[in-house]
């Protein structure tokens, strides 16, 4: 392997421009010519870790096999990428100031004035190159979070405009930006575009590709104005146009041969044609559904829907392998009753209630696992889902009116759901809860054991509470039973009815591991019994 090379990904004029998407896309086309790719998310805000954020100010925190919270873009780099992320996959300003001012106090820099450059400039710098160094990615592309001219992203700007220096032609960026379409006048414009590559280029930085989002054809007229504006070839000047699904933005930019530019430009040899069949053939029965299928999916942060982001991913995963539309009817917890629940959920073939933490919106969850269990529409529970299942039952079916998670209620008479062992000396509240995958035994003749065809697998988990085996010969004798156990600790980490069409509840989060061409089997297997539900 010769050297790895670095592009970085920045964005411009407006956030929310999709540079998560743009980098998972390139990847792909790159990772499909032979190369072995990776992509890192840099986070301008201070927090350590998002795992600390609410999902309503920066959407899902995304979690990695080796346990590490991030943001919700390494979700869709590894949905691209078909690979897992890690721990090094995500860093923050709050993660680099915490180790420049660790080794401050150790004394690493004893007689210096510790200051943005060079000191957090060169964490920033090993941060990058940390996974390249390993020999294991002939490209690892850095997507920088923000807009340019954030006050916050300076010091990332800097450190690409450092890095583009010392690497020459082993480094190039990326600038992602809007060409907005003013209907009064009926014109596509380039300003903004022209200016925030100025931005770039009073931090020192020339963008080599810049790649424009659009609502419209951009024509060669507007393509030739921004590179002559801009100081970038014509061919390095691509767009980017409004598609019905991310997952077709890696074959627009085949279309636009981003790929063969970024890797002319890097010095790299095209290789051979972009192996895309599998992934071709995903999109086609994404496209050509045979049914529509509908999920209401149950939580308290409905109104963003970036903070189920993974889970309706995964059932466009499954709805394509399933050749069926799944259509989601967002169901906010808060608002179900009682006396509405049949309304709210009238008509769905399944019902996915979501993970969470707190108090807000569990009555209405409790309602939507009753209505589920006793109207046998096929059910999934995900982590705090699956302890609202837990919870239903005993109340319902048990009769332990007072069941109730102690995270709601610390003095709960019957705690079903209780604290983890290991969570009960934990006083810090980040990075504390119990993260990453563990094993899981299946057990036979279950519908988890339908879904995966296996006896051990691994998932992710991202909690504190847990299934409470003082109960579990109870549960056990009328009906609930537990088909997935943490061979070490003897935790309960699936539960199901058997006397209920398919019915389970999982205290691990099967979204983070599902990608466009490996589904996850739970998804599949659930979105597979809401179409019979359907059917019959
Ligand atoms: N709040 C629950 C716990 O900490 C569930 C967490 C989740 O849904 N991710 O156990």
């Amino acid at each position: 392997m010769g050297t790895t090379k670095y592009i970085f990904v920045t964005g411009g004029v407006t956030s929310s421009l999709g540079k998560g998407i743009l980098a998972s896309s390139l990847a792909k086309l790159l990772q499909a010519r032979g190369y072995s790719v990776t992509i890192q998310k840099l986070d301008p805000y201070i927090n350590v870790d998002p795992g600390t954020l609410n999902p309503y100010e920066h959407g899902e925190c995304y979690v990695t096999e080796d346990g590490a919270e991030t943001d919700l873009d390494l979700g869709h780099y590894e949905r691209f990428l078909n690979a897992p992320t890690s721990q090094g996959n995500n860093v923050t300003t709050g993660r680099i100031y915490q180790s420049v001012i660790n080794k401050e106090r150790r004394g690493d820099y004893l007689g210096k004035t510790v200051q943005i450059i060079p000191h957090i400039t060169d964490e920033i710098k090993r941060r990058i190159k940390i996974l390249g160094s390993k020999g294991k990615y002939d490209i690892v592309i850095t997507e920088i979070g923000g807009t340019v001219g954030d006050i916050e992203s300076l010091p990332y700007v800097e450190t690409v405009r450092q890095l583009k220096w010392e690497l020459g032609n082993d480094a190039l960026v990326v600038h992602l930006t809007l060409v907005p379409f003013l209907a009064a006048s009926g014109e596509l414009k380039t300003k903004p575009t022209q200016h925030s590559v100025k931005l770039l280029l009073e931090n020192g930085v020339q963008p080599d590709v810049l790649v424009l989002r659009t609502e419209h054809d951009l024509g060669l007229n507007i393509r030739r104005k921004v590179a002559l504006f801009c100081n970038v070839d014509i061919d390095s000047v691509v767009q980017s146009v409004d598609v019905p699904t991310i997952y077709d933005v890696p074959l627009k930019m085949r279309e636009q041969k981003l790929d063969q530019t970024v890797l002319r430009k890097l010095d790299l040899e095209e290789g051979k044609e972009p192996e895309l069949k599998a992934w071709n053939d995903f999109l086609s029965k994404l496209k050509n559904p045979k049914s529509e299928t509908e999920i209401a999916l149950v939580g308290k942060y409905v109104e963003l829907h970036d903070a189920y982001k993974s889970i309706t991913e995964a059932m466009i995963h499954a709805g394509a392998m399933n050749e069926t539309k799944v259509k989601v009817r967002w169901v906010h917890s808060e608002e179900v009753t009682a006396d509405n629940v049949a309304e709210k959920l009238g008509g769905v073939d399944g019902i996915l209630v979501a993970p969470g933490f707190g108090h807000r919106g569990i009555e209405g969850k409790i309602e939507a696992v009753k209505h589920a269990r006793e109207n046998k529409v096929p059910f999934l529970g995900i982590c705090l889902g699956m302890q609202i299942s837990v919870i239903e039952f005993a109340r319902n079916v048990l009769g332990l009116t007072n069941a109730n998670s102690v995270e709601m209620n610390e003095k709960a008479q019957y705690p079903v759901i209780d604290l983890m062992e290991a969570q009960k000396g934990v006083t810090e509240k980040g990075g504390t809860m119990r993260l990453g995958a563990y094993d899981c035994q299946v057990k036979k003749d279950t519908n988890l054991f339908g879904a995966y065809k296996a006896a051990e697998v691994k998932e992710r988990h991202r909690h504190r509470y847990e299934f409470n085996n003082d109960f579990l010969e109870q549960f056990e004798n009328a009906g609930m039973k537990a088909s997935g156990i943490n061979p070490d600790t003897g935790l309960v980490e699936a539960v199901e009815i058997a006397e209920h069409p398919w019915f389970v509840g999982v205290q691990f989060h099967p979204e983070y591991s599902s990608t466009v061409l490996n589904p996850h089997p739970l998804f599949v297997a659930f979105v597979g019994a809401a179409m019979s539900n359907k059917n019959n």
